[in-house]
């Protein structure tokens, strides 16, 4: 197979690392147009969104690359958080969320990192009316490790079906993350690592937080399903391996030599099995497509300059 991006990374390619990153030192959160000590902000309990769900949230990651810290595709992200604020009626400034990802990335002084903005209804009443009400939008970091998806997880199909696309459109809405609760708890309980969602006609739509992909005879398929969120991470990876966009039923799924899943906080990670179906162990194309993601990301491949954004 060739990769669209087949450059192995520049030269000196050493691994890249992330600052140490001191545990001491206190986390700083922004919130509302300033950073704050993140221990030292509370929420009233009468807050809409603890009750309703009413937020939007987004994950995204930045990296520790060699001239320094990026986070990778922040305007897909926040263009895509804009949208589930604008479908709740809550003003969201792009420019302003980027200043805030970038002030907080710096703050904590952090290389490799998960980024959490979240915007939410505030306090006001009980009602359902949205109308007016107070909103608020939070940018919160953490330091992630390298290499989390070492581990192939055993998935399974959920009993439970996605939120039909009608109902709750695939954004990043808090309310429409207990469905991906509900699924994990029930496939955990049936002692899977993870859970798929299928729909009523037996078609593929996502995980309960990653979207997936297969690997059938050399040729790369990405699942594409109208109730399932359009990953970035999944486009990324369109882009990198020219693989093809279709909708894909479960028993196309099953005959696949490979099946891995997507997104920014799983990265690529090969699946070894989905309800006793097991993939090839060795999973050779999903490595290599998880390496050159991991090059991309890192600012090592030709297409990495177009999708970093240098904190
Ligand atoms: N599907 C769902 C339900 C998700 O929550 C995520 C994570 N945002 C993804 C897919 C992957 O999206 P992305 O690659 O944009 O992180």
């Amino acid at each position: 197979m060739q990769l669209n991006d087949g450059h192995a990374p520049e030269a000196g390619g050493d691994t890249v690392r992330s600052e140490p990153v001191s545990t001491d030192a206190p986390q700083r959160l922004w919130f509302d147009g300033e950073l704050h000590e993140a221990g030292k902000l509370q929420a009233t309990l009468g807050t809409h969104a603890l009750h309703y769900g009413s937020g939007v949230f987004e994950g995204i990651r930045a990296y520790a690359t060699r001239d320094g810290a990026a986070v990778f595709r922040l305007p897909e992200h926040l263009a895509r958080m804009r949208k589930g604020c604008e479908l709740l009626g809550m003003d969201f400034d792009i420019a302003q969320a980027t200043e805030a990802v970038l002030a907080t990335l710096c703050a904590n002084r952090l290389g490799d990192a998960y980024v959490r903005p979240l915007a939410w209804y505030g306090d006001g009443g009980f009602g359902l009316d949205v109308t007016g009400r107070s909103h608020h939008l939070m940018v919160a970091t953490s330091a992630t490790n390298l290499h989390l998806n070492g581990n192939r997880a055993r998935v399974s199909v959920s009993r439970w079906r996605r939120n039909p696309a009608s109902s709750l459109p695939p954004l990043k809405l808090c309310g429409a993350y207990v469905n991906s609760i509900l699924a994990k708890r029930e496939t955990r309980a049936r002692g899977f690592d993870e859970a798929m969602f299928v729909d009523d006609n037996n078609y593929v739509v996502e995980c309960t937080g990653a979207n997936l992909f297969f690997v059938r005879d050399g040729a790369i398929t990405a699942v594409e399903h109208p109730d399932a969120l359009p990953g970035i991470t999944r486009d990324t990876l369109i882009r990198l391996t020219g693989a093809d966009s279709r909708p894909v039923s479960m028993e196309e799924l099953l005959d696949a030599d490979e099946v891995f899943a997507c997104g920014t906080a799983a990265e690529v990670a090969p699946i070894a099995e989905i309800d006793g179906r097991r993939f090839d162990a060795e999973s050779p194309l999903s490595r290599e497509i998880a390496a050159v993601y991991a090059a991309t990301v890192r600012g090592e491949s030709s297409w990495s300059g177009r999708w970093l954004t240098r904190v």
